[in-house]
């Protein structure tokens, strides 16, 4: 069956002589593989289109659950400034990653759409050139209840209390309040109002992300330290981001 699905490469492996197998995140079917023939070879229409980071309309020969076939691919965004940049590339390979983990727990169609959503939502954000370390953590933050572990940040995980909350705890799955806090880290105020809107802000809608670096230190030590604990996911890519000096990372 002849369909067009909007997706985006997330990683790719040669195949035979001249072919790819394309791994591709779409709107429509979540984590979806293409066998792309003859794509390597000079003369290939398809050569450019069909590299890692691609985002568009792909035209495929859908098999569920099978290796679909590619037909053609019209661009939708060559995300440019992403692909120029070795920062943002290191973000937006972590990402794909992290994303493909992802979607593949997840069963509704429902899900996997609005984990797409979110997705592209973020590297659309980064190739605009927002701060890629606050955008990863925010799609770090939203993915946590796709991955059932959503931390509590609505209110402190011991008592339920709303107000007196004074940090987040990422052993005790969220915030703690004043009472309920015993020895662990103190975070800033800002850190928790910060946290909170990562979680629940509409990503296409961010028109300015002026967080200072301490700050976005601070939180992503906290994200990366609550996946730890809870996600039991492993992702080479990271270890990449760790040797990137993140204080390279601005706003623009
Ligand atoms: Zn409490």
């Amino acid at each position: 069956m002849i369909k067009k699905v909007e997706g985006l490469i997330i990683d790719d492996r040669n195949y035979s002589e001249s072919s790819k197998i394309l791994f591709v995140i779409t709107k429509e079917y979540g984590l979806i593989s293409i066998m792309a023939k003859g794509v390597r070879k000079i003369k290939s229409k398809l050569r450019g289109v069909t590299g890692k980071l691609t985002y568009g309309y792909f035209h495929v020969y859908y098999k569920e659950n099978k290796l679909s076939t590619l037909i053609d691919v019209d661009i939708i965004n060559s995300l440019k400034l992403i692909k120029t940049d070795l920062l943002k590339i290191s973000y937006t390979s972590y990402l794909c990653e992290l994303v493909g983990q992802v979607i593949k727990q997840v069963s509704l169609d429902k899900d996997k759409k609005e984990i797409f959503d979110v997705f592209i939502g973020t590297l659309l954000k980064i190739n605009e050139g927002f701060d890629p370390m606050v955008l990863t953590n925010i799609l770090e933050l939203k993915l946590l209840d796709y991955l059932g572990v959503k931390p509590m940040i609505d209110s402190c995980v011991k008592c339920g209390d709303t107000k007196a909350i004074i940090t987040i705890s990422p052993e005790k799955g969220g915030f703690l309040c004043h009472k309920c806090h015993n020895e662990e880290y103190i975070v800033k105020d800002k850190t928790i109002q910060m946290i909170r809107m990562f979680y629940y802000v509409d990503i296409t809608k961010i028109t300015k992300l002026d967080i200072d670096s301490i700050l976005k230190n601070e939180i992503n030590k906290i994200i990366e330290h609550y996946y730890e604990i809870h996600t039991g996911l492993y992702l080479k890519s990271k270890d990449f981001l760790h040797k990137i000096n993140v204080d390279k990372c601005s706003v623009v």
